[in-house]
This record gives structure tokens, C-alpha cells and sequence, in this order.
């Protein structure tokens, strides 16, 4: 990479060498810039910290003791020689795309981000640039998501049927962003809402924010369905075979997350339902922001990066992937989408399911 490309690759993570500071860094750094608390993209151990205003409340919950410095979205700052301002990403609350001028030369990283407007996130706004390092967990043209009111209809009938026949409801999500964006598509009146620990705790975070969310109830070893009858449980997927569950059976489980588009995912997860719904952009999503920013290059990061950076290249752009540790952390919600059972082709409809990056593995934390 060319010496005066305004952020370089490195081992450490992204490094804008103007500036002497990472965005998103997986190894301590001086200085890092972070796009959003999920657990790949905001570590432990760096000196100092710089994050939206609405992010730092969660950074420091999942962080500890961290120096955070905080700024507006759109506030432009100048650390070093370069001019840095925060965009909103849409993909939890707080999220940003980062933006660095250096020299007239604009790049944007995106860290995790979607289109469609939750109502808990700051709509994500795109970001006019000459280089955009883009994710792609979703690159793949068989993610298309739907309308997240049909996905909430589609859980309000189960919640439903689940209380008609005597179950609780159990339903996994990641804990940051996933949870509370569906705690706030669940109508209260339906019955008791209860969540474990650790999505009460950052539920409780974000309600402190002034987020609006639906009241619920701790689940503590006082809580089961004896003393919440018809009650939908939200759990993180790793608790989802807990024995804790047990005081809520007989109960019907399901996944929201957008891997739940892969049969393979979900004949492995082996749920009774499943919904698919996504924090991150899905294909038609990816397309249009890499357009909307009118980037001549693009770098591909964490997901189908081989795929849509040739996809993008086909169309003219000089794309290409890189190898990144985003997307490998969050052992929270990992999935293992099985390898290869059908190309990758994005000019294909995408029925079947191919691994990123041509790996037979990979963790998503969406
Ligand atoms: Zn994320
Ligand atoms: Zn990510």
C-alpha cells in the first residue's frame, strides 16, 4: 500500500499514520478511535479512547476503567494532521463510520452498519469519500432482509402461540444492539418480557441513555414460569441451553439473526423457530452504501470479502479484500456456517450457502 494512502493496514489494525491513531485496533495501541462497543471492534488495553457520546456509556459498562474521550456525530476534530469526524453506521446505538481527511484525500470505515432505520440507532447517513473500508458480513446475494415490522409480527404470533399452548417463549439474541433493537418491537401488553443478566445489564446502560424500551424483568433463580406464565424469556444464544432454563419449561426456543437465512445455520441451532433479522446491512444494503459514498476504491473487511470485493470490481471499482480480526471475537452469538455447498456467485440468486473469505469457519456478531 502506497506510503501516502491515509489509513494503512497494519497488524495492530487500521493506522492513519497523519493522525498517529487506530480505528477499531485488536492489539493496545496509543490511540484508538472505535466505531462501536461489540467486542471485535472495542478491546481492552489501549491508552485512550475516542467514541461517539451515545457509544462511551456502553464501552466503559463492557470495558471497565477506560479513558474515553467522546464527540458528537458530524463534529469534525483534528488529531495530528488529519481531520476525523463520526458519521452514524445504524447498526446499534451509538455506532459511527469514521471518517479521515488527510490532505484533501477522504476515507470513510464504516465498522459495522445497516440501512434500515430502527428507531433506536441514529439512521445511518452515508459519507461522501475517495476510499470506503467497508464490512460485509452479509455479502452474499442470498441475504435480503424483510421489513423489520413483518419480522416483529412474525414474533408477536409466535409469543402468541407459545402462551397458547402453555410454553415460554425463549428467544436468542446477541446481547448489545440485537436485544434491545427487538425489545423494542415486542408490545408489553402481550405478557411478561424477562431477560437474562447480561441483557438486562445492558439494557439497563441504554435505558439510562433515555432509549425507549419496554419494561422487563430480571431473570433471577426467583423467576421462572410459574411466576411468569405466558412470559417470552430473551437470552443471549450461548445461555440458550442453560439448565437455568429449566424453571421455564415446557418452553419453545427460537434465533433472530440473520444467519438464520443459511439452512445449515439453522438446522444446526435446531431451534423451533427462527427470525431473520440483522444488525448489519444485507446485500442490496452493501450496494447501495458503497454507491452512496461514490468511492473509487473500496476495501472489503469481515464477511463474504472475496465475493463482494470481485462483485464490486465487475462494476468497475477497484475493490479488493483485506484481512482483518474483525468479526472473530464475539464468541457471544458464533455461528459456523458450514463450507462451501453452493458458489458464491452474486450473479446467482444465492440459495445455498458459502463461506467468507473461502473459510469453512466463521464467528458473527450480529
Ligand atoms: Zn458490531
Ligand atoms: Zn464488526
Amino acid at each position: 500500500m502506497p506510503q501516502h494512502d491515509t489509513l494503512h493496514f497494519t497488524d495492530r489494525g487500521l493506522y492513519c499514520p497523519a493522525g498517529d491513531f487506530h480505528i477499531d485496533p485488536w492489539r493496545p495501541v496509543p490511540r484508538a478511535l472505535i466505531t462501536h462497543g461489540h467486542a471485535d471492534h472495542a478491546r481492552f488495553g489501549h491508552g485512550s479512547y475516542l467514541a461517539t457520546d451515545i457509544a462511551a456509556p456502553v464501552l466503559r459498562h463492557r470495558l471497565g476503567d477506560i479513558a474515553v474521550d467522546t464527540v458528537r456525530y458530524g463534529t469534525s476534530l483534528t488529531v495530528g494532521g488529519a481531520r476525523v469526524s463520526f458519521h452514524p453506521a445504524g447498526h446499534v446505538p451509538g455506532s459511527a463510520q469514521i471518517r479521515v481527511e488527510v490532505a484533501g484525500q477522504v476515507w470513510v470505515v464504516s465498522g459495522d452498519y445497516k440501512l434500515e432505520n430502527d428507531s433506536l440507532s441514529t439512521p445511518f447517513e452515508p459519507v461522501r469519500c475517495h476510499a470506503f473500508i467497508s464490512e460485509c458480513t452479509f455479502g452474499l446475494p442470498v441475504f435480503r432482509w424483510r421489513p423489520q415490522a413483518e419480522i416483529a409480527a412474525q414474533i408477536a404470533g409466535w409469543w402468541r402461540d407459545c402462551a397458547a399452548q402453555g410454553r415460554t417463549a425463549v428467544l436468542g439474541a446477541y446481547s448489545l444492539g440485537k436485544a434491545q433493537r427487538l425489545l423494542s418491537l415486542l408490545d408489553p401488553a402481550q405478557g411478561p418480557i424477562l431477560c437474562h443478566s447480561s441483557i438486562e445489564d445492558t439494557t439497563d446502560v441504554l435505558r439510562a441513555q433515555g432509549l425507549a424500551l419496554p419494561p422487563t424483568i430480571r431473570a433471577t433463580a426467583d423467576t421462572g414460569a410459574k411466576s411468569h406464565p405466558g412470559a417470552l424469556v430473551m437470552t443471549p444464544p450461548s445461555a440458550m441451553a442453560g439448565t437455568w432454563l429449566k424453571r421455564y419449561g415446557p418452553v419453545s426456543t427460537a434465533f433472530a439473526s440473520g444467519w438464520m437465512a443459511l439452512r445449515g445455520v439453522r438446522r444446526r441451532r435446531g431451534a423451533d423457530r427462527e427470525f431473520v433479522i440483522s444488525d448489519h446491512a444485507d446485500w442490496d444494503g452493501l450496494n447501495r452504501a458503497v454507491a452512496a459514498t461514490g468511492a473509487e476504491r473500496v476495501f472489503a473487511t469481515h464477511g463474504y470479502t472475496d465475493v463482494f470485493a470481485r462483485w464490486l470490481a465487475s462494476s468497475g471499482i477497484d475493490a479488493r479484500p483485506v484481512q482483518t480480526e474483525f468479526g472473530t471475537a464475539d464468541a457471544d452469538a458464533a455461528e459456523t456456517p458450514e463450507p462451501a455447498q453452493a458458489q458464491a456467485d452474486p450473479s446467482a440468486d444465492g440459495s445455498g450457502t458459502a463461506a467468507p473469505g473461502g473459510a469453512g469457519r466463521i464467528a458473527a456478531r450480529d
